[in-house]
């Protein structure tokens, strides 16, 4: 631990005596180590018995390093150990759980009321409280039961009772509704003896209230506290500080008080708001408590050019600024804007990637968010693909971690063993650890030779994997035993499954880590795991529901995933690699390097936004009950600052923050006002300056490479998509915006997010279902594969809506899941009927495919490619859109406007999707096997209510057929490739184009998103 003598502000603090003190502590000033001293010198110098000192915290983190040091400076004062039993270092919740133990036994298990039992008393209350203003599908979402016990939670906290709530409502009926449900959570839980956090506060303050509780007893009994110590005052809540009042007493406002409490806070820090605490208990104590103010202004983390950008954040308290210790330690801020997000994403892991090379570890480099995502996912994924390493994120993936989705698939198998699907991912998985191909072959062979026991199929062709399958079988039984056990819960089950099936194994074996396992997080998600079952099980005994059966709990675990972890929470302090979080984890830590991207108004500050159930007139009503309920639109604004002021804060040396110019709709971004004054492109650099001199605003001199050059624009490309040809072909001016400039359409999300989630569907889909030929029991097999799609349809929908930055339980979601399942039936229909008169294999999904014309490469992914009966290829292509032309159709008015002397560019008939014709060279030299059918299945058919249609064409030697819509003649490829495609390329690979033509149809600009930005059809010509 480092160690240095105590500056003079810090030794005033922990010498302070005989009255009430008031420390105003900004970052980086040593809170943590003057408060353990003075807890030393009091016990030292003044004799005062350790177990008469109280020191309160907020957090559990902060409670244990407090006490750390606490024990490491009373060792170092007196040479000797103290039990740690013996000191009241705890949370402000410990502390009113031991209150109400009173003189009786101490840490008796308490029925705590964690997230998950709350919960599922809340879908138990919420559909029998009768309710005005939701409407039933509203009150059973998980959305509006995540905001309805946040609310409640809230008006406990500023210690307003469903009663107070009530009577402010008046005609308001959404806000009598949360009255309704308000008091009835809390009858249900009181009858069950349960007790949440805000609880043990308020059930303290009440037995405090009474001179003969147990709580009352036992602090007179001891006399009370002499000192008390608070920590991150700010943090503090209505209720908090009634507790404090009362252990103060009459000596509130009086000298000598008994007990003396020192209050630590920075207003400055303020961003926990939205949990319910209330800064302005600041300043109520600075009026209604008798106490000496003193400051702590060194800075001992940042360096004074990071302090002059946070300390000109508007609105902060001047009393708690600090400044560098030492004003001569180099330090810089610098600002980059990036034409767009996604280049502004690319930024951010530039830098990182420039920092690490230059020698920063990893896990001094933090990214600080105002809004997590889609920045977190991207940014995440970007440095993972770069190789760069992330610190843990436990609340990321929590269904996908693959100790999880063996120990849920296993408990689903317990409920149907002939699954052959799940059987498949079970095995598979990366933990279990069979190879695929041999899984698939045992059950391909028991489907041709009818078999439908799966104990049957996998015996016969035994798989191979990390064991062998005869081993795994004996643990297996092991797990069934233990399913099948009537008195066993199903906590206890998920323990045997991990334990049976050894999935911890990485733990020892880190070096041979499967793909998907996370050392840090993996291990914790299986306790969550454990916990959850444990919770639900408690909870179902208490409500009567008797034994929960673990396939009950393996599907209602989908619904409480989200709970089993605190999107907020912090990186295990030991994590290893570059930090992506939000400024809200972040607070209390520190780094050398902070990137605080997003920096534009409207998301840091962020725009104010109505509540999510009350109006403004129902905050106004609860207002005047409790002022500290819910930020007013100044307070609301105030805590953005503190949120830029923390995430600055956090830096040693350098700050960098960044800016997209343009949304992805190509609205220009206005930079954020915090960021406004720092030089853009250039970073401030300053070796010796003074506190006075703020000067960040004017020109600093570019730092050569440190400037971030904006990109040139160009249209000379080495690399086309085929669908990137389509466009060029359909609208060359379309091509210029998407290809060239890059800018974002206007999207269509609906379209969008439903082929993402129908690709990404059918991708896994196709990993297991691979052959389709002749079946006896098509029926069967037309279940299973629906029930499989259903399943991966809703697993692709969660993982897309996160992705975008969706609600996965959104109205919008519910109706694109339910779209999903209309076209997997349609698609089941056309496997079975497929497999019955057209048999094929599936080769591979999501192919990647390269072909190279006049020296441009032209590459991208086929979405299934098929061997069929004769050995011959078809690609396949999925629409989620409509058909709106045949392709051979298509093509052969292309080729046929050619031959008269005109242009296709830009006059291109609909239908002329060129992307599957583009990909036959490759996939035949893929396959060593000559492609005979390309087809395109539009999974919304051609008009509404129609249903699944394909647009199938066969590639022969000589026309044959009567529909000329059925064939394209390999002549005709040819000239796709080398007329149409290879023009295409060349007009990129010179750069001769100086102007993109635009479409000549207006019928042509029906869903171009880029009608806002484009002059207009006919309006440039070539
Ligand atoms: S609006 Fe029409 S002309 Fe303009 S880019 Fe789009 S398709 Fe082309």
């Amino acid at each position: 631990m480092q160690r240095f003598e105590p500056t003079p502000e810090q030794l005033a603090v922990i010498e302070h005596r005989g009255s009430h003190a008031l420390v105003f502590a900004g970052p980086g000033t040593g809170k943590t180590e003057t408060l353990a001293r003075r807890f030393a010198a009091l016990v030292v110098d003044e004799g005062v018995d350790p177990g008469d000192i109280l020191v309160l915290t907020f957090s559990r983190r902060s409670a244990q390093q407090m006490l750390e040091r606490i024990v490491l400076r009373l060792r170092e004062r007196t040479g000797e150990e103290l039990a740690v039993s013996e000191l009241f270092v705890r949370t402000f919740h410990s502390f009113c759980a031991r209150l109400l133990d009173g003189d009786g036994p101490r840490f008796r298990e308490r029925n705590l009321l964690t997230p998950i039992k709350e919960r599922l008393l809340w879908k138990r209350i919420a559909g029998r409280v009768p309710l005005r203003s939701f409407d039933p599908e509203v009150r059973e979402s998980p959305a509006f039961a995540a905001d309805a016990l946040n609310l409640i939670a809230q008006l406990k906290g500023q210690g307003l009772t469903p009663s107070d709530v009530e009577s402010a409502a008046r005609r308001d009926g959404r806000m009598t509704d949360i009255a309704a449900l308000y008091r009835e959570l809390d009858a249900e839980r009181t009858r069950l003896g349960l007790s949440d956090f805000r609880d043990l506060v308020k059930d303290a303050l009440d037995a405090l209230e009474l001179p003969d509780s147990p709580a009352s007893s036992w602090l007179r009994a001891r006399a009370g506290f002499r000192h008390i110590l608070v920590d991150e005052f700010q943090d503090s809540d209505a209720l908090q500080l009634r507790l404090l009042e009362i252990l103060v007493g009459p000596t509130r406002d009086q000298r000598s008080p008994v007990p003396e409490i020192c209050f630590v806070g920075d207003f400055n820090q303020s961003i926990y708001r939205f949990r319910g605490a209330t800064p302005s208990n600041i300043e109520t104590v600075r009026t209604t408590f008798a106490c000496d103010e003193l400051k702590l202004s060194l800075n001992r983390r940042s360096a004074q050019a990071i302090l002059d950008v946070a300390n000109a954040t508007p609105g902060l308290k001047p009393e708690s600024l600090t400044r560098a210790e030492d004003e001569s330690r180099p330090g810089s801020v610098a600002l980059f804007r990036a034409p767009m997000p996604d280049d502004e994403i690319t930024l951010v892991c530039d830098e990182i990637e420039r920092r690490i090379r230059a020698g920063t570890p990893p896990n001094e480099i933090a990214v600080l968010l105002r809004v997590s995502e889609p920045y977190q996912s991207l940014i995440v994924g970007q440095l993972d693909a770069r190789g760069i390493p992330v610190a843990a994120r436990p609340s990321a993936g929590f269904l996908e971690d693959p100790v999880i989705a063996a120990v849920l698939g296993a408990i689903r198998l317990t409920d149907d063993l002939d699954d052959f699907d799940r059987w498949t991912r079970l095995l598979t998985n990366p933990l279990i650890g069979f190879r695929a191909v041999t899984v698939r072959f045992a059950f391909d062979a028991a489907r041709r030779a009818h078999v439908e026991n799966a104990f049957v199929a996998l015996r016969a062709n035994p798989p191979t994997g990390r064991v062998s399958f005869e081993e795994f079988l004996r643990h297996w039984r092991a797990v069934e035993a233990a399913a099948r056990d009537k008195d066993a819960d199903a906590a206890s089950l998920v323990a045997t499954i991990a334990r049976e099936f050894d999935l911890l194994w990485p733990v020892r074996e880190s070096a041979a880590a499967p793909p998907g396992w996370d050392a840090r997080s993996s291990p914790s998600r299986l306790g969550s795991l454990v916990d959850a079952a444990r919770d639900m099980q408690a909870m179902a005994f208490a409500l009567r529901d008797g034994r929960i059966p673990p396939a009950q709990f393996a599907d209602g675990i989908d619904e409480i995933a989200g709970l089993l972890s605190d999107p907020t929470e912090t990186p295990p302090a030991d994590s290893g690699g570059v930090r992506v979080m939000s400024i809200h984890a972040a607070k209390g830590l520190e780094f050398d390097e902070v990137i605080v991207p997003q920096a534009v108004d409207g998301v840091l500050p962020q725009r104010a936004r109505g509540h999510a159930l009350l109006s403004d007139a129902s905050l106004r009503a609860l207002h005047a009950k409790a002022p500290s309920f819910v930020a007013s639109p100044d307070e609301a604004y105030q805590e953005e600052c503190s949120l830029w002021y923390v995430a600055l804060t956090r830096a040693r040396t350098r700050v960098t923050v960044t800016a997209a110019e343009a949304d992805a709709d190509d609205i220009e971004l206005p930079l954020s006002p915090f960021a406004r004054g720092i030089v853009e492109g250039a970073l401030k650099e300053r070796a010796t300056t003074s506190h006075a001199d703020r000067g960040f605003g004017e020109p600093a001199a570019p730092l050569g490479e440190e400037v971030q050059a904006r990109r040139p624009v160009t249209h000379v490309l080495g690399r086309l998509s085929p669908t990137g040809v389509g466009t060029f072909l359909t609208c060359p001016r379309r091509f210029f915006y998407k290809e060239v400039l890059r800018l974002e359409a206007d999207s269509d999300e609906e379209g969008t997010l439903l082929g993402r989630l129908l690709h990404r569907a059918l991708a896994a889909f196709h990993e297991e279902h691979r052959t389709f030929g002749p079946l006896d029991d098509l029926e069967a097999h037309r279940r299973r594969w629906r029930d499989t799609l259903y399943e991966l349809s809703d697993s692709s929908a969660s993982a897309v809506a996160a992705e975008m930055g969706l609600a996965a339980d959104s109205g919008f979601m519910r109706y694109q899941r339910a779209l999903a399942r209309q076209y997997f039936d349609d698609y089941v229909g056309l496997l079975a009927r497929e497999s019955q008169e057209a048999p094929f294999t599936v080769l591979s999904c999501e192919q990647r495919l390269e072909t190279v014309i006049d020296g441009v490469s032209i590459a991208g992914r086929a979405d299934r490619i098929d061997r069929l009966a004769d050995g011959t290829l078809a690609i396949r292509d999925y629409k989620s859109g409509r058909l709106y032309g045949r392709l051979a159709n298509a093509v052969r008015e292309s080729l046929t406007e050619l031959d008269g002397g005109g242009q296709v560019a830009g006059n291109a008939p609909e239908g002329l999707n060129l992307q599957l014709l583009l990909y036959i060279p490759g996939a035949q030299e893929l396959y060593g096997a000559p492609v005979t059918q390309v087809e395109f299945i539009y999974f919304r058919g051609k008009a509404d209510g129609e249903g699944l249609l394909t647009d199938n064409v066969r590639i022969v030697e000589t026309p044959e057929g009567s529909d000329p819509n059925g064939f394209l003649t390999r002549a005709d490829v040819d000239r796709v490739q080398r007329e149409l495609a290879a023009g295409v390329a060349a007009a990129c690979a010179d750069g001769r184009l100086t102007a993109f033509a635009t479409a000549l149809d207006p019928g042509t600009c029906r869903f171009c998103g880029y009608v806002q930005t484009c002059p207009g059809p006919r309006t440039v010509a070539s």
